[in-house]
């Protein structure tokens, strides 16, 4: 479902606040769209999620499906975008993008649909701190592989922020990729520390080479694949 009613806020509108003034209640965010879905990946796959998408994203990564989400999109206040996701009647939210933090109201969006009650994960590149992330949110940081070609974008330090329920989530896009992340799981001892998800980039690796090869390995990681595009293919706002 495309999110089409704009609010309009204006830019200037929290500058011009009095000091002490809670601006929180007029916090935007730019949205490409909300619907409700199947969620395809990390640890909560399969729950019904609302799936809230920001738009915008300072990556390029080869395998990118989200094309869509780097432009356009239409400002919305966080209350706004808290009705929509309430009109779902479903407890799984997922905020992602693009990139959602590279937004600066995505913090708030956060913490105002944990506040909601709703359980809350965010999918983030990896490329941005996600040290202020509502420490009830489930983050999932992608960790870009050299095949990705955004691979000098990691922030690591963010990978030492995860606790265990949360994920680090590795795109491989050839056996080259599976090697790099299987020394950098290992090195770091990843797996320690948080769950770690490998998913086959879509018609780059099969996904029954990339199982073997994680058996072969023994390698502590869990293998997903994108549920949703065996559900629905490579359809937006499925
Ligand atoms: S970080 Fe995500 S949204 Fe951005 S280009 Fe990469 S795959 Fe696409």
């Amino acid at each position: 479902m495309m999110c089409s009613a704009p609010l309009i806020v204006s830019p200037s509108t929290d500058e011009r606040r009095p000091p002490g003034h809670d601006s929180r209640a007029h916090a935007r965010v730019k949205l490409t769209e909300i619907f409700l879905s199947i969620q395809g990946e990390a640890d909560s796959v399969g729950w019904p999620t609302v799936f809230v998408r920001l738009t915008g994203c300072p990556l390029r990564c080869q395998y990118c499906d989200t094309a869509y989400a780097f432009h356009g999109g239409e400002w919305h206040s966080i209350d706004d975008v808290l009705q929509r996701v309430e009109a779902f009647q479903t407890p799984h939210v997922c905020v992602t993008g693009g990139e959602p933090l590279a937004q600066k109201g995505c913090l708030e969006l956060l913490r105002r649909l944990c506040d909601a009650g709703h359980r809350v994960s965010l999918e983030t590149s990896g490329a941005l701190d996600v040290a202020n992330v509502d420490p009830r949110v489930v983050r999932v940081v992608d960790v870009k592989t050299p095949g990705s070609g955004e691979v000098a974008r990691n922030r690591y330090e963010n990978l030492r922020l995860l606790r265990a329920q949360e994920q680090a989530k590795f795109v491989i896009c050839s056996r080259a990729d599976f090697e790099w992340a299987r020394d950098l799981v290992r090195t770091e001892r990843l797996h320690e520390r948080c769950m770690v998800l490998f998913s086959p980039s879509h018609e780059q690796v099969e996904p029954g080479d990339l199982a073997q090869w994680i058996l072969d390995e023994r390698l502590p990681v869990r293998l997903q694949v994108q549920l949703h595009k065996f559900l629905w293919g490579n359809t937006p706002g499925r």
